[in-house]
């Protein structure tokens, strides 16, 4: 592996208790916030935010490619030597974690595929019917918070901002395009924000998945190279419209991702029928975050058959998986989970003959400690200060920093803002 940020396994402080409610008076805190300098208050003039995300985006790729935009943006405000995701390191659940500051396991996205016994539903990405139904969404995301107080919201996209939650979504929102150009999504958060102030959204979410995409084509590639230039010259449309617009100045820019990326190979393989018959499996995801739920009469002979069988497969059942993972509480976390080591993947026999090609390459979700599976955190504006490099951070913190940054009292959540006031001017 290459050299990166070497990153301690380390837990949190202990997780503020969650039935406890938020204890500062909403009045007194917003009062609080408008006295503070950098901070936006809960006016519509107030400063603006954009968060944008550039899926998959490893924190070593800003050194692997020529990226003007990315650069300038750091020198002029704070950058992290990578972003520390929450376990599954999958864009679904750490998309909703950045969004509510939440580990999946509080929030409930737990995977980008799950199944909810409650519910007798899978949810999966293609299914827009899923994706739409807030009933899967736990916790209070960002833009929820936002126009809770009065802030409006926008989103091209995010996870989570088609379905209703908590009885709200971004004041506009559009459903998820995968086809939609980088510069079209530039283009409409530009549109948004020639809208006259009383309409203008003061949070606005942008998401790019090219370099996701050519990630999973080979980490290590000129496709990744390719499109992580592509989204910086876009970047740098977004950027030269806010200072067109005389909103430079007053605008707070998060750039992050939501995982890495580590190359995969047909070497490191582990085939699962190997050790058990996989008709009793009851696979609901794959490599490399495995999820089992077999039917409950197999369960044990399914742990027993799979535990220690291979040595970089790591089964546990729920309430066994180690603590740093976060990953035991929420019931939709299936009753039997394998994790692999960096790079190793899982199938069984007839899917790897009926797919060979789809095992080489880059994969994710592996564990967040692994510097591969980090990302890129680079944030600047009004709010921030400027040339700072700061250690590794957890994506869990964010919910708290941007709520600062909008003026808006954070609902309950497992970040700090302690952790990243540091950042803050
Ligand atoms: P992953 O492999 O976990 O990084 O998933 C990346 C894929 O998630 C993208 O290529 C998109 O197809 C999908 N995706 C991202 N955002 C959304 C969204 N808001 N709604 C549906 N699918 C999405
Ligand atoms: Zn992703
Ligand atoms: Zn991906």
């Amino acid at each position: 592996m290459k050299a990166g940020p070497t990153v301690a396994l380390r837990s949190n402080k202990p997780r503020r208790q969650r039935s406890q409610p938020f204890r500062l008076r909403t009045s007194a805190y917003l009062l609080a916030l408008a006295l503070l300098p950098g901070c936006g208050g809960s006016s519509p003039e107030a400063q603006h935010l954009l968060l944008v995300s550039i899926d998959g985006f490893r924190w070593d790729y800003l050194q692997r490619a020529h990226t003007p935009h990315l650069d300038s943006l750091a020198a002029a405000g704070v950058r992290a030597e990578a972003l520390i995701g929450a376990f599954p390191t999958k864009t679904y659940p750490n998309h909703y974690t950045l969004a509510t500051g939440l580990y999946p396991e509080n929030h409930g996205i737990v995977a980008n595929t799950m199944f909810d016994p409650v519910l007798n539903d899978t949810f999966r990405l293609a299914d827009r019917h899923t994706v739409r139904d807030g009933q899967w969404y736990g916790g209070e995301p960002i833009w929820v918070t936002a126009e809770k107080y009065g802030v409006k919201s926008a989103s091209l996209f995010w996870p989570g901002t088609e379905a209703v939650i908590k009885g709200r979504r971004p004041t506009y929102w559009q459903p998820y395009d995968h086809e939609l150009a980088p510069a079209e999504v530039v283009g409409q958060a530009l549109t948004w924000l020639d809208l006259p102030p009383a309409q203008r959204p003061n949070f606005i979410s942008l998401y790019f998945h090219l370099v996701d995409d050519a990630g999973h084509r080979h980490p290590d590639s000129a496709w990744v190279q390719a499109a992580v230039e592509r989204i910086d010259s876009t970047l740098g449309l977004l950027f030269a419209g806010l200072a067109a617009r005389g909103l430079a100045a007053s605008t707070n820019i998060i750039i992050t991702s939501d995982h890495g990326m580590t190359g995969v190979d047909t070497n490191r393989i582990i085939f699962l029928d190997d050790y058990v018959d996989p008709a009793l499996l009851g696979v609901i995801d794959w490599a490399p975050a495995l999820a089992l739920r077999p039917a409950t009469e197999f369960q044990d002979a399914v742990y027993s058959g799979l535990k220690g069988a291979h040595p970089q497969l790591h089964i546990y059942r729920r309430d066994e998986v180690p603590a740093r993972y976060h990953y035991t509480s929420h019931y939709r976390i299936p009753p039997i989970i394998g994790i692999t080591d960096l790079g190793w993947q899982v199938t069984t026999r007839a899917r790897f003959r009926a797919n060979p090609d789809g095992f080489t390459g880059g994969a994710h979700g592996y564990d967040p400690a692994y510097p591969d599976m980090q990302a890129i955190f680079i944030a600047s504006g009004p709010g921030f200060k400027r040339g700072l490099l700061t250690p590794p951070l957890e994506n869990i913190h964010l919910y708290e920093l941007m709520c600062r940054l909008l003026g808006v009292p954070p609902a309950p959540n497992d970040g700090s803002l302690e952790r990243v006031s540091l950042l803050l001017r």
